[in-house]
């Protein structure tokens, strides 16, 4: 049971629902809490954001188990991954398709001012290794933005020259078109002019600037550095506010990294804990040891050392307290590094140069036959396989994705059990 369930009342649906049924009652309630169709209910605009941001963390599994397991401060806890992330415009548009005609012309009118801000931001991935988020790294970049034109101020016009009422759609900013739905029937809609954009005027062409050619921005390039602090997480956003493209009489758009994690060969992340592989041989199993096991993120050997008389099994785990990630913010402290044992058995070579008998007297004794024998004993033949093969005439069990989703706490080949 969540600790909260506000997010699940938002969109009306149990705690429990499925996530499709989480997509089908935001579908929903966002068309009907639309502000542009609830015109004289001020509070509708924040009820459509709110929803916004209810849909956008119940649609996302990661998100949605943060928020059963420690509500709407767990959620606004991991850097970047609350509420709010995406505008609520742009989830709209994106659900339904930004061309939509009936619904998504009025849309695009309604709040025209507020997405051309927005628009303005400039999303960068980013991709990281686990050793920088361990270690943190201070990155330069080379970028180009747009900065407003300085010769016209961002008029685009030369001199005093000022804009003509467009030709095509008089001033309106948008015309009729019209399109053959069926061979008997024609559609009429509406559609944004694409003479003049919108704008509804537009400049002469020896009007214009000369510098932007009548754009009123011009490109520049800029040198970007980011930090990025020890412990971040993957998909976290890193914001330079400001930043970002300049639009003439606007506040100047962001530029947003989000920061985009690379699979790691040894070292698998949960929070701020850690998990590894290490493999030891038969020896070290039986007799324990003592040596650098693990080789960290930032190049250091973890010297571990068994305590006596312990015999370690295939997928034993042990804790490395305070060997894990560096909480972000705080990274003095870290969380813990679990070591998942692999045992290396030794080899047909070695078997054929050692004393064979001497070793089976020191081993623990084989397995007797079973008793009472079956009435009914059949022969087997011993061969070697591999295990992928196993099922193989299923013709939909191929599933080349699903395959390296391997658990090294599990094992890589079946659990022999003791019979
Ligand atoms: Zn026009
Ligand atoms: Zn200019």
């Amino acid at each position: 049971m969540p600790v909260e369930t506000e997010l699940y009342e938002l969109l009306g649906v149990s705690p429990d629902a499925s996530e499709d049924e989480i997509k089908k009652a935001y579908r929903k309630k966002a068309k009907e809490h639309h502000p542009d169709k609830n015109p004289n209910d001020p509070e509708a605009s924040q009820k459509f954001q709110e929803m916004a941001a209810a849909y956008e963390i119940l649609s996302d599994s990661n998100k949605r188990e943060v928020y059963d397991s420690s509500g709407m401060e767990g959620v606004a806890g991991r850097g970047g991954g609350g509420p709010g992330g995406m505008d609520a415009a742009d989830l709209f548009e994106q659900f339904f398709g930004g061309s939509g005609m009936h619904f998504g012309f009025d849309f695009g009118a309604g709040s025209r001012g507020g997405r051309r801000r927005n628009s303005s931001d400039s999303i960068i991935e980013y991709d990281v290794t686990l050793e920088d988020l361990y270690n943190g790294k201070s990155v330069k970049m080379n970028m180009e933005r747009e900065v407003v034109c300085e010769t016209c101020k961002g008029s685009g016009a030369r001199g005093s020259a000022k804009p003509k009422k467009c030709v095509k759609c008089e001033g309106k900013g948008w015309t009729f078109v019209h399109s053959q739905v069926s061979p008997s029937q024609l559609a009429t809609s509406r559609a944004m002019c694409s003479e003049c954009d919108g704008e509804g005027e537009k400049l002469r062409e020896k009007d214009r600037c000369k510098k932007c050619k009548g754009e009123g921005t011009v490109k520049e390039k800029t040198r970007q550095e980011i930090q990025i602090g020890k412990g971040m997480s993957d998909r976290q956003r890193i914001v330079l506010a400001g930043a970002g493209d300049q639009t003439p009489g606007s506040p100047p758009g962001d530029v947003i990294f989000v920061l985009k994690l690379k699979p790691h060969e040894s070292f698998e992340r949960s929070g701020n804990d850690l998990l590894t592989t290490v493999k030891i041989t038969l020896s070290e199993a039986l007799l324990g040891f003592s040596r650098i096991l693990v080789t960290h993120l930032d190049g250091r050997g973890v010297r571990v050392s068994s305590p006596p008389n312990k015999v370690l099994k295939f997928g034993e785990t042990i804790v490395l307290r305070g060997e894990g990630m560096p909480v972000y913010k705080r990274p003095e402290e870290k969380g813990d590094l679990y070591v998942v044992f692999q045992i290396e058995m030794p080899d047909e070579q070695w078997l054929q140069s050692i004393d064979q008998a001497a070793l089976e007297n020191l081993l623990p004794p084989k397995k007797v036959e079973v008793e009472p024998q079956p009435a009914v004993v059949d022969e087997a033949d011993f061969e070697e396989c591999d295990i992928a093969d196993f099922g193989e005439d299923e013709d939909d069990w191929e599933d080349e994705d699903e395959e390296e989703d391997f658990h090294p706490g599990m094992g890589g080949e079946p659990d022999c059990r003791q019979q």
